[in-house]
């Protein structure tokens, strides 16, 4: 029997788009043998749009962008679940980034409605998705990390010129100031002094209300893909090349000028170094499914882990694909592991 897969995808977030483009490139890598795919479009402002089976790729990312006139209105609850409370699909994969999609929102909704989903779980998607409760968790891990200041909006109208100082205390020059809850380099700055660390803060704080500051490290960038549930596996590592200052919204998405070394040239040591670490920092967070564990390695081989993500970037050209290429499993082998996975947990939940 075929499976029946539902395809969530846009969201409310400012990686709308990004996850359009991951949903476009899923529709033409699906094996449309194997599976029933269901779109459900959710447009930036909230609203969740079902759309007609696809029954072959997409052309255009267009073709996934449908207008509330065009499909029927419906509460949430109902995409999932038919008028007899039956489920409409065995599987939810949601491919969606940032808040309200990586963040263990509309993975708790799917929990509620008792739906197997692909990836990460409540838990892991919200820890992942703060960089602070991330870091505080990596540390309970024992996993080595630049250090960091954090902050909530209120405590910095109260007290801007404290935080500043703590800053200048706790870390070195450059800093990188962040929004806590975000991805794709969004409302992030590299600041080099004082004034430009004000108002890299006051940018962040239009993301979110928790903004963390961290010691700026010279090093290379290097990610690695984990796959799996209970015992997973890791990938072969990709090293980031930007051109720009650092590796910003821009570089990610737009200008196609990061170069992406795969595999990337490092010892055994530090490779063996990052697998552990790439397993543990999953481990401590509790994920399923997917993870792009994404670290810093300097001149002289320290590894430092930046962050994990816990829905990374997935169009065939997106890093954790790739480095799954590399590593024996192509795109379509990898939609069909991450929803066995899904369908796995679930049933080991039950
Ligand atoms: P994504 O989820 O798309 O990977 P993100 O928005 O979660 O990105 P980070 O990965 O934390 O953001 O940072 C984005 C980029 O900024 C990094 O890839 C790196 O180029 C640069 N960067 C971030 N933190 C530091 C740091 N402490 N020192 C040096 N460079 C940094
Ligand atoms: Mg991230
Ligand atoms: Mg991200
Ligand atoms: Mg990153």
């Amino acid at each position: 029997m075929k499976k029946r897969v539902g395809l969530l995808y846009g969201g409310k977030s400012a990686e709308h788009e990004v996850s359009l483009s991951t949903a476009t490139a899923v529709s033409k890598a699906i094996d449309y043998e194997k599976y029933d795919v269901y779109p459900i479009f959710i447009t930036l402002d909230g609203q969740w749009l079902r759309g007609p089976q696809l029954t072959k790729p997409v052309e255009s990312i267009e073709q996934l962008q449908f207008k509330s006139e065009e499909v029927s209105p419906n509460n949430i609850t109902e995409f999932i679940l038919d008028n007899n409370s039956q489920a409409q699909f065995d599987v939810v994969f949601p491919l969606l980034h940032g808040t309200n999609g990586e963040d263990g929102t509309v993975q708790g909704l799917l929990e509620v409605l008792n739906f197997p989903y692909v990836g990460n779980g409540v838990l892991a998607s919200a820890a992942g998705m703060d960089k602070v409760t991330m870091k505080q968790l990596f540390s309970v891990a024992g996993l080595k990390q630049v250090p960091y200041v954090h902050f909530i909006r209120n405590e910095w109208n109260n007290g801007s010129e404290d935080l500043i100082e703590k800053c200048e205390c706790d870390l070195g020059w450059p800093m990188f100031v962040k929004p806590a809850n975000l991805g794709s380099s969004v409302g992030i700055s590299k600041a080099m002094n004082r004034e430009e660390l004000v108002k890299a803060i006051e940018f962040a704080f239009q993301y979110d209300r928790k903004v963390i500051v961290e010691q700026g490290i010279t090093a290379r960038e290097i990610e690695m893909g984990v796959l799996g549930n209970d015992d997973p596996k890791v990938s072969v590592a990709g090293e980031i090349k930007p051109v720009t200052e650092f590796y910003d919204y821009e570089s990610k998405y737009k200008d196609g000028s990061t170069a992406l070394i795969i595999p990337a040239e490092i010892s055994s040591e530090v490779e063996s170094t990052m697998k552990d670490m790439a397993v543990r920092a999953f481990k401590i967070l509790d994920c399923s499914g997917i993870v792009r564990s994404d670290f810093f390695v300097t001149e002289n081989n320290e590894v430092y882990i930046n962050e994990v993500n816990t829905m990374p970037g997935f169009t065939p050209v997106s890093m954790y694909p790739l480095l799954w290429q590399h590593t024996g499993v192509s795109y379509p082998q990898l939609i069909d592991s991450l929803i066995e996975l899904a369908i796995e947990r679930h049933t080991e939940k039950q």
